[in-house]
């Protein structure tokens, strides 16, 4: 098909909409249906099960932010795991950290990272770095077979269906936990406040009860539905609002800086309602 309006269902009655130009790669793979099309406003993006995962011209809000906070707020994040995340940008914003001796990622679906090579490159472009480790593998279970060994793990998922209905459970945060170092952080995207309300209420309550420091930002991202995206974070140690200022260095990006980390911590009244803050 060539030159069509896809709409991405939030709702029964909103959706978010934009023009394709062609269908670039369908396939049903084993745990989803994975589209990649070349869009007139966005530039190549990646479906998955009918959800915009990501897009070539804003994908470096989500992946900027992902990665960058929980990295400025360790001061010695050297061994460094990816849940989900097989296109590859958060892989390559970790690389720009010289203290990350190892990255691992691990994704359920080999195809997501095979056709985002081909589709997407610069976003997968350091997926092939020496310090990258690329294991195709559910994450849930890599969680619970990890123990005492990463300083920071950032969970990059799908929305919880599917492969990822796990990844939003009480039971992975407690796993998260025992895989980190004593001194580790996590983060996790958690989705957007206008539609799943329940479901980051539930996120912050379960995060909390795990984690003596936990806390929620936002990031603006116009192709996920109603824009705003939640991210949680959970630590044992280090305070994301504490970041001495010698920690932070210069690194090229397109949305954060060491003021918007901080700044993406002043939640409206309505997100902090659902934080419980
Ligand atoms: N940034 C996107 C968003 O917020 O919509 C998500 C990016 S996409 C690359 C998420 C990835 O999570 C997919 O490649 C999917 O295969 C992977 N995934 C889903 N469930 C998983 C699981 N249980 N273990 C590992 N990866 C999983």
């Amino acid at each position: 098909m060539a030159g069509f309006w896809f709409t991405e269902k939030q709702t029964e009655n909103f959706g978010i909409t934009m023009k394709v130009n062609r269908t670039l790669h369908t396939e049903q793979t084993d745990f989803q249906l994975l589209e990649m099309a070349e869009t007139e406003e966005w530039g190549n993006m990646l479906f998955l099960d009918g959800m915009v995962m990501t897009s070539q011209r804003d994908e470096f809000v989500y992946h900027e932010m992902v990665a960058h906070v929980p990295l400025f707020t360790h001061p010695n994040p050297e061994n460094v795991l990816v849940v989900g995340g097989g296109d590859g940008g958060v892989i390559r914003e970790i690389m720009k950290h010289p203290k990350v001796k190892k990255a691992t990622l691990v994704d359920i679906d080999g195809k997501v990272i095979e056709y985002s090579k081909v589709y997407l490159p610069e976003i997968a472009c350091e997926l092939e770095n020496p310090r990258v480790d690329v294991q195709v593998g559910d994450g849930f279970m890599h969680i619970a077979e990890s123990e005492n060994e990463y300083d920071v793990i950032m969970v990059d998922s799908t929305e919880p269906v599917g492969p990822a209905v796990n990844l939003f459970t009480k039971g992975f945060y407690a796993g998260i936990s025992k895989a980190l170092k004593e001194d580790g952080l996590f983060v996790a995207q958690s989705d957007n406040p206008w539609f799943k309300a329940d479901l980051i209420r539930q996120v912050q309550k379960d995060v909390k009860e795990i984690f003596p420091i936990t806390n929620m930002y936002l990031a603006n991202i116009p192709t996920y539905p109603s824009g705003l995206w939640c991210f949680t974070i959970g630590s044992k140690k280090y305070d994301p609002l504490q970041v001495p200022e010698e920690q932070f260095f210069d690194i090229e990006t397109k949305y954060y800086t060491k003021e918007l980390h901080k700044a993406a911590f002043v939640l409206p009244k309505f997100v902090k309602d659902l934080a419980g803050e």
